[in-house]
């Protein structure tokens, strides 16, 4: 008998309202889930957004944390804890990218407080339970389903401003989730429809993006590609790639989305032979032959940096980051030895 694979699939009650228009509905979304005394957690710089939001909120907004950070550094997490105590929230409001998700999940950790998010970039956190804290040179990161978002506001009207360069990397972050999710042991049929719809959505939205910043369909259709690709992150293991991405960002510094898009095409490549159907599928929803190729071409249309010397990485590096990827273990359909991961190191250099 032809077996179907067996999966495993854990289900998150975070609700998600998404659509033009919807930061209208924010304060009604916390008032029906009785999601008081809102700390903003957003990173530095935001104050344009910070008035509008204001405007939507007004003294449900009891204090603004804008120490949100790439990659949550520990002392970032320590001060904003230390602003809950002083300020007393009942709820965190993160509005930007992951790493405003990022700081109020480590918040989260600490202080268990609900959190709301209003996501303004495409990197998918605001759908998962996964968390991050970088702690000197080492990036610790876990899931944990007390700091998944009770609610999440998808405007993709607060898309636009996102500089065309940035969509273009974050919505390759996006990419990653949902390629890993095709190929991840025991992977759901939800997750696999979810990485499916990202892809083929990512895929035709992120090149309109960066050729017309101002077009609200193509912002539309990227931000359901990521939020789609959050979904399929949350239900199935990641794999090398993203294990390769955690050492060169939380240990080499690396950018974190652009080191995501550099490094996709190389995983892909390396996976393929261990897992044709799930490369078949993935080139059928970026509408290519070829999985690893159709990802590399995506890089250069969207106008990204594919090397990673360009990106900061030392090639002095290449072994110490070989030696911190294959010290843990990760699930994926091949697994890598010290020299294969160097060698796919010194590939993307
Ligand atoms: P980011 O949150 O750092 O945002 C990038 C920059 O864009 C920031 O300067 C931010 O202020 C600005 N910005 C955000 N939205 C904007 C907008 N609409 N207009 C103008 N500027 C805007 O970057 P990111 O790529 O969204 O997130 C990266 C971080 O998220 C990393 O630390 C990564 O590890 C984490 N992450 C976590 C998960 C998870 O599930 N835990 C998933 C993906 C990414």
């Amino acid at each position: 008998m032809n077996l179907l694979p067996s999966f495993t699939s854990d289900w998150s009650r975070t609700r998600v309202v998404f659509g033009v228009g919807t930061i209208d509905r924010l304060a009604a979304e916390l008032d029906a889930l009785a999601l008081a005394r809102v700390l903003l957690v957003v990173t530095p710089g935001r104050a344009r957004d910070l008035s509008l939001l204001r405007s939507k909120l007004g003294d449900r907004i009891v204090d603004v944390c804008d120490g949100a950070a790439l990659h949550v550094p520990i002392e970032r997490v320590r001060a904003a804890v230390e602003q809950v105590d002083r300020a007393r929230p009942q709820t965190l409001l993160a509005f930007g990218g992951g790493s405003a998700v990022g700081l109020a999940k480590a918040i989260a950790l600490e202080r268990p407080l609900p959190i709301a998010v209003v996501p303004t970039t495409y990197a998918g956190s605001e759908m998962t339970s996964v968390w991050g804290i970088t702690d000197g040179a080492k990036k610790r990161t876990g899931r944990n389903p007390a700091v998944a978002p009770r609610v999440v506001v998808y405007d993709p009207a607060l898309t636009l401003s996102l500089p065309a360069p940035v969509s273009a990397a974050s919505g390759m972050n996006a990419v990653a989730h949902a390629v890993e999710a095709m190929y991840a042991p025991e992977a759901s049929p939800i997750a696999l429809a979810a990485a499916d719809d990202a892809l083929r959505s990512l895929s035709r939205a992120l090149p309109a993006v960066v050729a017309r910043p101002d077009s609200i369909d193509a912002r539309t259709l990227a931000l359901r590609g990521a939020h789609c690709a959050g979904v399929a992150m949350e239900m199935a293991a990641m794999g090398l790639h993203h294990k390769i991405c955690h050492v060169l960002g939380g240990t080499f510094g690396l950018p974190h989305a652009p080191t995501h898009a550099a490094v996709l095409p190389h995983v892909v490549a390396f996976n393929t032979p261990a897992a044709p159907a799930a490369m078949a599928r993935i080139a059928e929803a970026l509408a290519t032959d070829d999985a690893a190729i159709g990802l590399a071409a995506l890089n250069r249309t969207l106008g990204l940096v594919t090397s990673l010397r360009t990106l900061g990485f030392d090639p002095a590096d290449v072994d110490r980051a070989a030696t911190l990827v294959t010290e843990q273990p990760y699930r994926s359909p091949r697994g890598a030895s010290w020299a294969e991961v160097r060698d796919l190191l010194r590939n993307a250099l």
